[in-house]
């Protein structure tokens, strides 16, 4: 007979074992700098998909971004979450998809709070890109290693030194590049692979990019001829990064004070084997997790995981509620009857899909970094803690500070009941932050956004889906920050101030018009508390 002592651990050890297999990453990036293409490149790598164009697929709209809004296709922009498993060499990788429009930011916020590492995609031509370094300051924020990935190396861009000397001067991040280009970008011939010895590799051009690039490894000598001046040019450049010791540092890297970088084109598929086994070889494992307590909850404790994204009608046949949890700690088995940590209710999770693209799969059991999404989840906010055993609750995910404002009113008052409701659901998935006084009354509740796309989404969902048509009101406010119960009357009777309350959370926040009103409000009232809000920690 097995004792139960000896079972336990016996799972215990299941847990670590796959946990230490998991690799939970997702990609920043600017817009176009190529994050589809090479979540393709990826998975054609990993074989997880056949073909490149099943993946993405911009053209047939089919793919792992799940197009599930009708606004989003026609917009061409992907809105929503997913998360996309990708099985290489007895790894699981889980690439949680980032939406790449500049307004999603706080979106892309919750999927940083649930990856362990991050690929940081440069354009070889722009180097760092606007989007790209407000990403990098919630991922540096948040303490994760960030990779490098040099994109479009087939195509004419910068010198790669230089691209290292920006990434280092303008954001402090410490390159140790772990390939080197032969060939300046545009005349791409092959890559160094400084972690081998100098290996070097040539590539091959395939037609589309359909295929696995070609492969040929050829020794320096023969390097040397076929290259000629591009293959002196790649050696000098590496005595040169030897000479400054650029060499790849694990604590330095895990602390996010250093980068280990990596040249490829990935519409070719250059080098996109070299960064899945960068991924494998140096992105950590999910590791403890720190509670509410300041206790870290080691990856073998009985389940715990939390919600780090809510969508809602991902498929015209299913209208419900998801919730994308984020497994932190334990084993999950299907059917398990979890509790919710904000209100101790318990969750069953009968109804569990492991989410890939924009199909569904009946998840059976899951592990730390692992991502899984529940059904009818109506009763969860993002952020909650869903666990097993004795309680533990995860710290709340910080959110941006909005900087766009607007009054909402329900067109048709008699739908007032549905306009009031799908409210409350977009406030609960965080798609706005609603805020609310009594000078403007319950009808009409401030919707706070990052950015001004927010609103297009409530617009159309509060008209498809709640089937409650509103007008939203721009308010001229840009600054919003967190005052209290002493210095809010004072602050609400300032011209071009008000105070309301925001629902989720009861917090005071005071509106400005600008940051020249905020800064003469505090010069002449400096007593008064106007705190900024998180902005990415
Ligand atoms: P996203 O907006 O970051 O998802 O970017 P996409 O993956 O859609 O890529 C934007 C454009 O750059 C598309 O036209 C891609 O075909 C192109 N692209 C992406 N990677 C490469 C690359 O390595 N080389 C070249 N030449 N083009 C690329």
């Amino acid at each position: 007979m097995v004792s139960v002592a000896a079972h336990t651990s016996a799972s215990r050890n299941d847990v670590t074992g796959e946990a230490g297999r998991r690799r939970t990453f997702a990609v920043i990036s600017h817009p176009d700098a190529g994050k589809s293409t090479l979540t393709e490149a990826l998975a054609l790598h990993a074989a997880a998909i056949t073909s490149a164009g099943a993946v993405h697929g911009k053209g047939d709209r089919r793919g792992v971004t799940s197009d599930w809004m009708d606004m989003e296709q026609a917009r061409g922009i992907s809105i929503t979450s997913a998360a996309l498993r990708i099985d290489y060499d007895d790894r699981v990788l889980n690439l949680l998809d980032t939406p790449g429009h500049a307004d999603f930011s706080e979106d892309t916020y919750r999927v940083l709070a649930a990856v362990d590492c991050a690929v940081m995609l440069l354009d070889s031509a722009k180097g760092l890109e606007p989007q790209t370094l407000k990403l990098f300051d919630v991922a540096r924020n948040r303490n994760i290693p960030v990779i490098t990935f040099v994109n479009k190396w087939d195509r004419p861009g910068r010198e790669p030194l230089e691209l290292l000397d920006e990434i280092e001067q303008r954001i402090g991040l410490r390159p140790t590049p772990l390939n080197w280009p032969v060939g300046i970008a545009g005349d791409f011939r092959g890559l160094i692979d400084r972690t081998r010895d100098n290996t070097y590799t040539r590539l091959h051009r395939t037609p589309g990019g359909a295929t696995r690039a070609l492969e040929q490894t050829l020794d320096h000598a023969a390097a040397a001829e076929l290259e000629g001046p591009a293959w002196h040019q790649a050696t000098e450049e590496l005595d040169l990064l030897d000479e400054i010791g650029a060499d790849f540092d694990e604590a330095s890297f895990l602390a996010g004070r250093s980068s280990p970088v990596l040249f490829g084109a990935a519409l070719p598929n250059f080098g996109v084997s070299h960064l899945l086994r960068t991924l494998i070889d140096l992105a950590p494992a999910p590791s403890a997790r720190t509670d509410t307590t300041g206790a870290p909850r080691p990856v073998e404790a009985p389940f715990a995981g939390f919600v780090f994204k809510m969508q809602a009608n991902m498929d015209k046949q299913h209208r419900d509620r998801m919730a994308f949890v984020r497994v932190c700690s334990g084993r999950f088995d299907r059917g398990m009857v979890l509790t919710h940590a904000a209100t101790g209710r318990p969750f069953a999770t009968k109804y569990t899909q492991a989410v890939f693209g924009s199909e569904r799969h009946t998840v059976d059991t899951a592990y730390p970094g692992d991502v899984i999404a529940l059904v009818n989840a109506q009763a969860l906010r993002v952020g909650d803690t869903l666990y097993d055993g004795p309680k533990v609750e995860f710290p709340p995910i910080p959110s941006f500070a909005p900087e766009h404002f607007a009054v909402a009113r329900a067109l048709d008052s008699g739908r007032y009941k549905q306009f009031r409701r799908g409210i409350a659901q977009l406030d609960s998935e965080g798609v706005v932050q609603v805020l609310v006084s009594d000078v403007r009354g319950e009808q009409a509740p401030v919707l706070a956004a990052v950015g001004p796309l927010q609103f297009d989404v409530v617009r159309h969902r509060m008209e498809h889906e709640f089937r409650a048509p509103v007008e939203l009101a721009h308010l001229d406010y840009g600054v919003a920050r967190r005052t209290d119960p002493d210095s809010a009357p004072v602050l609400h009777g300032l011209s071009g101030a008000e105070v309301l309350t925001r629902r989720s959370d009861n917090a005071l926040l005071v509106l400005v018009h600008n940051k020249w009103r905020l800064k003469v409000i505090q010069r002449d009232h400096p007593t008064l508390l106007m705190e900024p809000l998180l902005a990415g920690g």
